[in-house]
């Protein structure tokens, strides 16, 4: 299965993310699945990549050129290492290539990516599993901007069940494992 995982570049946080990205990257590798993502070897995009490595499991790096000419920033080990000219062709083909999404806290691009993810599945774009790994109640602070927008109704509430979150990287991958999509792919409003 390819699992595009959306997180942190910042090398900076404390040890209890960087253990969850550790988890996740294990669970991914012994699991036998690919890794797809931002192609990075910093923060912890970087952890959860040797992780998968470590483990066992493929390394898919989509990285845009800019980026990978900053030394030391891309992870040049990855099994592939695709080089995009924008970071808009790097987004597409992550999400492509992706059978699930797996976000784990992150700062603006996490959230960026979050948020495109999650209304193009609002529109009917696409119906694959969205899950975020809510280390240490990281993710509160942005569920609780999601519940003002269920209560002034400038979103659904029926758009709660388009994602889903876990408390841990094994919650979150059973989830994965076992979603099948809710109904058959159209694109819609949000208000159908
Ligand atoms: P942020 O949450 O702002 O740290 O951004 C991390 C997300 O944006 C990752 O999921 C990547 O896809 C992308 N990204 C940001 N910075 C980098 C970088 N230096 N190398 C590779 N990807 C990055």
């Amino acid at each position: 299965m390819n699992l595009t995982v959306y997180c942190a570049s910042s090398n900076r946080i404390a040890d209890v993310y960087v253990e969850a990205a550790a988890e996740l990257g294990e669970l991914i590798g012994r699991g036998g699945h690919t890794l797809v993502y931002g192609g990075g070897r910093v923060g912890l995009m970087g952890v959860v990549a040797s992780a998968v490595h470590e483990h066992g499991g493929r390394v898919f790096g989509v990285i845009p050129k800019a980026l990978r000419a900053i030394e030391g920033v891309a992870y040049e080990v990855a099994d592939d290492l695709v080089e995009t000219q924008t970071m808009q062709e790097r987004k597409a083909l992550m999400f492509n290539l992706a059978h699930a999404f797996i976000v784990l806290p992150g700062g603006y691009g996490t959230l960026e990516e979050l948020m495109e993810v999650l209304t193009l599945k609002q529109l009917g774009y696409h119906e694959k599993a969205l899950v975020l790994v809510n280390t240490a109640s990281y993710f509160d602070p942005l569920l609780a901007l999601f519940e003002h927008f269920y209560t002034h109704r400038f979103v659904s509430p029926d758009t709660r069940a388009l994602f889903h979150v876990a408390a841990t990287p094994a919650e979150a991958m059973r989830y994965v494992l076992d979603y099948s999509p809710p109904r058959s792919g159209t694109v819609r409003t949000k208000w159908e």
